[in-house]
């Protein structure tokens, strides 16, 4: 899938969101790093196994990786096959984190240094940052327990998000979540920024 979002740029993000976490400290402490292991280092999930623990890269992303990763399987489907945009036609890339929790830090892909933020465009075609409310097989105390994240976490997710959707394909993307919300959610979504 053609992505006008280039390597120089997805690279500049990577060194950009490097500065940032939601805590000072290592939030994966607080639940045995749910997010990367899909719970099981604390619950038994019957909904996955070891071997889906991974990650969807966003189009264009898989540039950043040279394919030599030993720490990654790469698993090729069609954008088509899946709940993605209209827009999306051809390879999208599933990454298996086969040393999950352990993933070299600077090396995450995006979706993982944005979790539990998500990008929100409103009826009005304004971006927010909210919650991540996709159904989620674990529980992320970030936002069960609304443990307050680092401000600076926060804006970096947004400055980010707001450059990145001016991808059409991302664009389509952030429309197809935020519709699906709005539709569920209407006047309580929640904005965490602005
Ligand atoms: S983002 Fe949430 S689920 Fe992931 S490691 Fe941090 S607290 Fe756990
Ligand atoms: S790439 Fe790393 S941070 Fe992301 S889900 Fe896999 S192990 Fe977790």
């Amino acid at each position: 899938m053609k992505s006008s979002t280039t390597k120089i740029t997805f690279l500049a993000i990577y060194r950009f969101l490097d500065k940032v976490s939601p805590l000072d400290q290592d939030c994966g402490q607080l639940c045995g790093a749910a997010c990367c292991t899909c719970g099981s280092q604390t619950d038994s999930c019957d909904l996955c196994d070891e071997d889906d623990f991974g990650i969807y890269l966003l189009p264009g992303e898989d540039k950043v990786f040279d394919r030599k990763e030993d720490w990654i399987g790469w698993e090729k489907n069609r954008a088509e096959d899946y709940e993605f945009p209209d827009s999306w036609h051809g390879t999208i890339y599933f990454l298996h984190c086969k040393t999950a929790p352990c993933c070299p830090r600077e090396k995450r892909p995006l979706q993982c240094r944005f979790f539990p933020l998500a990008p929100h465009l409103d009826e009005e075609d304004v971006l927010h940052i909210v919650y991540q409310d996709g159904e989620l097989t674990y529980d992320c105390p970030l936002i069960s327990q609304k443990i307050p994240l680092n401000e600076d976490f926060i804006h970096a997710t947004y400055t980010v998000w707001k450059h990145l959707i001016r991808d059409p394909l991302l664009y389509d993307l952030v429309v197809l979540d935020s519709d699906f919300r709005i539709e569920e959610h209407g006047d309580e979504i929640e904005y965490l920024y602005p």
